[in-house]
């Protein structure tokens, strides 16, 4: 059985075909460029990337590309589209409609597009997506997996902001959290590296990406997490600011005579590490060779970042009174060695030491505490790809 993962954005959709039973990546590849163009990349299992150029006006010729792709004589992987038993989608915002993954129908579409006030920007494109799909392979299974979902379970203290209440009554205005796909298949897998129960375990999952956020996982369940509303609020980003104080919108608004959509855009797009380090990178690859060679705003970036991350851990341990493990995942938590040694120089007072060794790797899953550590501390490259597969299957069969 195969189960094709299809995740849209506005003009970019990514796709694996996954088999259910091995767990092989027989192909994937990326569209972009969607809409003024149109850009194919595709990689079958072992085989080189193929670029091509192709007509997309919209997701539904992206898709149709991709499919022939996946059936072509010579770079193909699968003979006929009944080779493909379902289509697991990433769905950005599932509001508190979505606790769990479910199989797309379409009550659920409108359910999704009644969130798209939540998530303008990627909820009508992952509509988009699953539209597409079910005209070119009418009679699959779809599945819709929510970045939202797993924060559900978060305490309602967690979870309302310090706002009137109406605003949650009238418009739902409250914290949802993002990376729940990720946050949720890194925490199984820490529990399953200390030869633990999920049930019993709490540990702390720093998604280190270009986006990224921190949850606490308490007995299997997601209690509290950095983003709110949006993906905007909490640790510092690529690009995105996190929190700060909401006076700063007014002040910037007066002093810089901004509207409110050029705030916002300086909020998503202009701050984070890329402004803080005076619009050296958003990578930090980038960041660190600017600091090394003596760039002191990349420094003062890279700093903020990881004081960031170590002070939402402490807040976080205070919230599950206690942690058994934390764990890094994605491009930052996964490569960044020195980030991960800075974080947790500050996690003394759990009983933290790094093993040096052990950190000096990229993209590898490993526990980097040393043994007599009381807090293990691991990195776990994630798979959002895989986790969607599972849940597909989980709910199809
Ligand atoms: P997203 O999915 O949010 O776009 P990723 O999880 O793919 O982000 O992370 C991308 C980021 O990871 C890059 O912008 C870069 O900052 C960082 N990154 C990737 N590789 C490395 C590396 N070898 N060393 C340090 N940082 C890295």
């Amino acid at each position: 059985m195969n189960v094709l993962v299809i995740n849209c954005g506005s003009s970019s959709l990514k796709f694996q075909l996954i088999a259910s039973d091995t767990e092989a990546v027989l192909a994937k590849g990326i569209c972009e460029r969607i809409g003024i163009g149109g850009d194919l990349v595709y990689q079958p299992e072992g085989g080189e990337k193929t670029k091509m150029q192709k007509p997309m006006p919209t997701h539904l010729e992206a898709i149709q590309y991709v499919v022939e792709a996946l059936m072509d004589a010579e770079h193909g992987v699968i003979q006929s589209l009944d080779e493909i038993k379902a289509v697991g989608h990433r769905v950005v915002h599932g509001g508190e409609q979505f606790t769990s993954s479910v199989l797309i129908t379409d009550e659920v579409k409108k359910a999704v597009a009644a969130c798209n006030d939540l998530a303008p920007l990627h909820n009508p494109a992952n509509l988009i997506g699953i539209e597409a799909c079910e005209k070119l392979m009418p009679g699959v299974p779809m599945v819709g997996v929510f970045d939202t979902a797993f924060h559900q379970t978060m305490p309602k203290h967690a979870y309302m902001y310090g706002l009137p209440l109406e605003l949650y009554t009238k418009y739902k205005v409250r914290r949802y959290g993002f990376h729940g796909t990720s946050h949720s298949f890194v925490s199984k897998r820490v529990a399953e590296l200390l030869e633990k129960p999920y049930e019993e375990v709490k540990t702390i999952v720093c998604h280190l990406g270009n986006g990224a956020s921190v949850c606490a996982v308490k007995h299997g369940v997601s209690v509290d997490t950095s983003m709110g509303l949006t993906p905007l609020e909490g640790l510092v980003m690529g690009t995105r600011s996190g929190d700060v104080d909401p006076a700063i919108l007014d002040f910037m608004a007066h002093k810089e005579g901004m509207s409110i959509e050029d705030v916002m855009n300086l909020l998503n797009k202009e701050s984070g590490v890329y402004g803080l380090s005076g619009k050296v990178s958003s990578d930090f690859r980038d960041l660190w060779d600017a600091a090394d060679a003596g760039d002191t705003g990349a420094k003062t970036a890279l700093d903020v970042f990881c004081y960031r991350v170590a002070k939402y851990i402490g807040s976080y341990v205070a919230a599950m009174n206690g942690v058994d493990a934390i764990a890094f995942t994605a491009g930052v938590g996964e490569n960044d060695i020195p980030v991960r040694a800075i974080v947790c120089e500050y996690l003394g007072y759990l009983g933290i030491t790094i093993d040096a060794a052990e950190n000096n790797y990229k993209s590898r899953e490993s526990m980097i505490s040393t043994k007599d550590s009381t807090t293990k501390v691991f990195v776990v490259p994630t798979d959002e790809e895989l986790a969607i597969a599972r849940e597909t299957m989980e709910i199809i069969v």
